[in-house]
């Protein structure tokens, strides 16, 4: 199921992929031409001397005759169509007495039709007569032979004269005995080697024209060698390309699913929060997503490329050499068993890592944000072994891995030696029975290697992918997880004009795996234009209850209306529109003053700002700074003191002149002066809307119109200040507590 949703991402780059494909494709030919071309240099080049074909491209016309001469009817055809003789002395000889000097005095047959189809059926052919030209030509020079095929072939032929002319007059039988004893003596060998043969009868030949042998074979050897080159600067130019794709390609779908991991995680409500912890968060955003990315280049660049090479390699392998195809099996055998053991050990390990990498940021994030608290209870050092602990063990992990690792490299290429050593050893005594050739040794060689390096890709992938599976499901993970606020299908709008009445009808909450509600049964009803304040001890569940009403969590039971609508029937942007909201643990973005403010509504002016600034009596910190609103305010809020922070929050929610404010003990940092100075100044600005405010402070709330008392998640209390003295004995302890200190102030 994850792997299909993760599949998408590589959607917006087929199209690049299928071009990796393809050059992937072109490079792997190129790479599989290559040893081809080696062994066309070694074998014809160097040891043909660069004649490749029986079929020469030109014959002295006596020669040739001599070559007709065992040759059936048919095939003289054949070989005569594929030629024309051109007579010395003649315009037309002029034209090839360059190439030809011979032509001076003798006419000489030239090949006229040079197309692969005519060599390949005039190959064999021309190499078995050229052979027989040979044979009976050193019957002519050696008696001792002469005589003793006379013998075996019942036959007289004379020494001392031209036997080609003697053998005209003799019956056919005669030349069909000559015949036959040749082709014995070839019927051991193939095609490719009674033509490798010929090509020194061709050679010979060519001497005999006068042509120059040394050019023909540079010729040879600059031609092939040149494609050699072209081939292998193709192929660098498709790796690079395929690189620059599978880079392009793998950043792409990183930066993808980073964008939606971000996306989601910013829907996230507080319930998704509290199940992630935020390094596990950033580790997936982060490293995981490396680790996918790196995947990806790998699979780009290994995946089409290695079984393309392996197959390629091991058909043209064979097809060199048959008989030695057990080696690469072998080879291959060893390769898989070597891997399938490292697999073995090292996956498990492979698996594990990404946890242990959570766990690193973990201790490191909470360590560095709670750094203050560490050096206050002096526990640098127990910090330091929490991290120490975790830093081992992906240390050890990592090791472990790497030792596997580099054990395997020598491992490899004592293999890759050892095959090398098997086909050399194998290959000379196939070369010793004529059954290969040395360019054809060395070709298998490298596909064979090529082969082996295939394997050794597919198994690098194979190392890869397991822990990249983990960081994909990891990814799907955050992605996968279902939002539990979200908005109505069919969104409700508020009525205009809004007023902002709040009522919570029979609201209960638990929180996501909490043992028992938080909230048991509230109901209140709060309206504009007044203060509804909340007072109780800590833990008694403020916080809990006025977090319900921006949706930050959803009612377990119960509603919560607004102007009678359900907030969960309006769109939460809509509804938190209409909220100012002082969070209790204030946060403050890096930027300056302004840039903190205009958070709230962007559009503000000059003066609004600066009213809100006033409001929440901070105006004497922002005037003491030279810089003023662009003073800048560190990460986090780090270079302001708590109470100034506070302030700020309270001024950022001013700034959005929202119908309801909620401020959830907004007040506690701050001195009474200040709090007296800006509940005044609040009361002016903010009157008009809906006022929640969470406090621990009698004082605070004295003058609110309902004060709520909470304890242990139940309302234990409602009225103002005057009726709860009488009738909440919660409220009245607290009161007494706080308005005897203040009197001793
Ligand atoms: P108050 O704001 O009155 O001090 P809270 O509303 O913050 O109290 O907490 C009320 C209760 O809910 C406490 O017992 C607290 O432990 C619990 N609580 C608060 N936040 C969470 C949370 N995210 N997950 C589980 N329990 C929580
Ligand atoms: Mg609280």
């Amino acid at each position: 199921m994850k792997k299909v949703r993760m599949i998408k991402y590589t959607k917006p780059y087929l199209i690049m992929i299928f071009i990796s494909i393809g050059l992937l494709y072109a490079q792997a030919n190129f790479n599989l031409t290559l040893p081809d071309y080696l062994s066309k240099i070694v074998n014809v080049g160097i040891q043909q001397g660069g004649v490749e074909d029986a079929v020469p491209e030109a014959i002295q016309e006596i020669e040739m005759n001599r070559t007709l001469l065992f040759l059936t009817p048919e095939n003289q055809t054949d070989v005569l169509n594929a030629y024309k003789l051109v007579n010395n002395g003649t315009a037309e000889a002029n034209q090839y007495i360059e190439k030809y000097p011979v032509l001076i005095n003798e006419s000489v047959y030239i090949l006229i039709h040079t197309d692969s189809a005519t060599i390949t059926h005039l190959n064999p052919i021309m190499a078995r007569a050229l052979l027989t030209v040979a044979f009976v030509k050193l019957l002519m020079e050696n008696d001792t032979l002469r005589m003793l095929v006379n013998l075996q072939l019942g036959l007289s032929l004379p020494g001392g004269t031209d036997l080609f002319e003697y053998l005209q007059t003799q019956p056919p039988t005669t030349i069909a005995l000559i015949i036959f004893a040749v082709n014995s003596q070839l019927s051991a060998l193939g095609d490719k080697f009674i033509i490798q043969a010929a090509t020194q009868v061709v050679r010979a030949e060519y001497e005999a024209l006068g042509m120059d042998l040394n050019q023909l074979q540079l010729n040879y050897l600059l031609y092939f060698g040149g494609l050699m080159i072209l081939l292998t600067i193709l192929s660098m130019a498709c790796t690079i390309a395929v690189s620059y794709l599978a880079a392009k390609i793998a950043t792409g779908i990183a930066r993808d699913m980073r964008r939606d991991i971000f996306k989601k995680v910013e829907k996230f409500s507080s319930a998704e929060f509290d199940s992630f912890s935020t390094a596990s968060l950033i580790t997936r955003s982060t490293n995981d997503i490396t680790q996918v990315q790196m995947a990806v280049m790998m699979i780009v660049r290994m995946v089409f490329y290695a079984p393309i090479i392996g197959i390629g390699g091991v058909i043209h392998a064979i097809e060199l050499a048959p008989t030695m195809w057990w080696i690469i099996a072998m080879a291959v055998g060893v390769l898989l068993g070597l891997i399938l053991v490292v697999f073995y050990i090292a996956l498990p390990k492979f698996k594990s890592i990404q946890r242990l990498v959570d766990r690193l940021n973990l201790v490191a994030r909470e360590s560095l944000t709670g750094i203050m608290v560490v050096r206050a209870f002096n526990k640098q050092q127990y910090e330091e072994g929490r991290f120490d602990e975790a830093n081992i063990d992906l240390t050890k992990v990592s090791l472990f891995i790497n030792r596997v690792m580099v054990i395997m490299m020598p491992l490899m290429m004592m293999l890759m030696n050892v095959l090398t050593i098997v086909i050399i050893w194998v290959g000379s005594h196939e070369i010793a029975n004529a059954n290969l050739q040395v360019g054809d040794m060395i070709a298998f060689m490298q596909y064979a290697i090529q082969v082996a390096f295939a394997f050794l890709m597919l198994s690098l992938m194979f190392i890869i992918l397991p822990r990249a599976s983990v960081s994909v499901s990891r990814i799907a993970e955050v992605l996968k997880t279902d939002i539990i606020i979200q908005d109505a299908e069919n969104p409700k709008h508020f009525t205009e004009p809004f007023k902002g009445k709040i009522e919570f009808r029979n609201v209960s909450f638990r929180y996501a795996g909490a043992p028992e509600d938080a909230l048991h049964n509230i109901s209140f009803t709060a309206h504009s234009g007044e203060v509804t304040a909340f007072i109780g001890p800590t833990g008694s569940g403020k916080s809990t209850l006025i977090n319900l009403v921006p949706r930050f969590y959803d009612v377990t039971s119960g509603a919560i209306l607004i102007d009678g609508i359900d907030v969960r029937e309006v769109r939460q942007h809509d509804l938190r529109d209409k909220i100012g909201f002082v969070p209790q643990k204030d946060v403050l973005f890096s930027g300056t003053v302004e840039s903190n403010l205009l958070f709230a509504d962007e559009n503000a002016s000059e003066e609004e700002l600066k009213y809100a600034i006033q409001t929440a009596q901070i105006t004497d910190f922002v005037d003491a700074k030279s810089e003023g609103m662009a003073t800048e305010i560190a990460q986090g809020g780090t270079n302001v003191s708590g109470g100034q922070k506070q302030r700020f929050a309270i001024a950022r929610a001013l700034v959005k002149k929202a119908p309801i404010n909620i401020l959830d003990d907004s007040f506690s940092n701050l001195d009474f002066k200040t709090d007296v100075a800006l509940r005044k100044a609040l009361r002016k600005s903010i009157s008009a809307s809906t006022v929640l405010i969470v406090t621990q402070r009698v004082s605070t709330i004295k003058n609110a119109d309902q004060i709520i008392v909470i304890n242990e998640g139940r309302i234990v209390g409602k009225g103002t200040h005057v009726e709860l003295m009488e009738t909440c004995p919660v409220y009245k302890d607290i009161a007494i507590s706080q308005l005897k200190l203040e009197e001793l102030l």
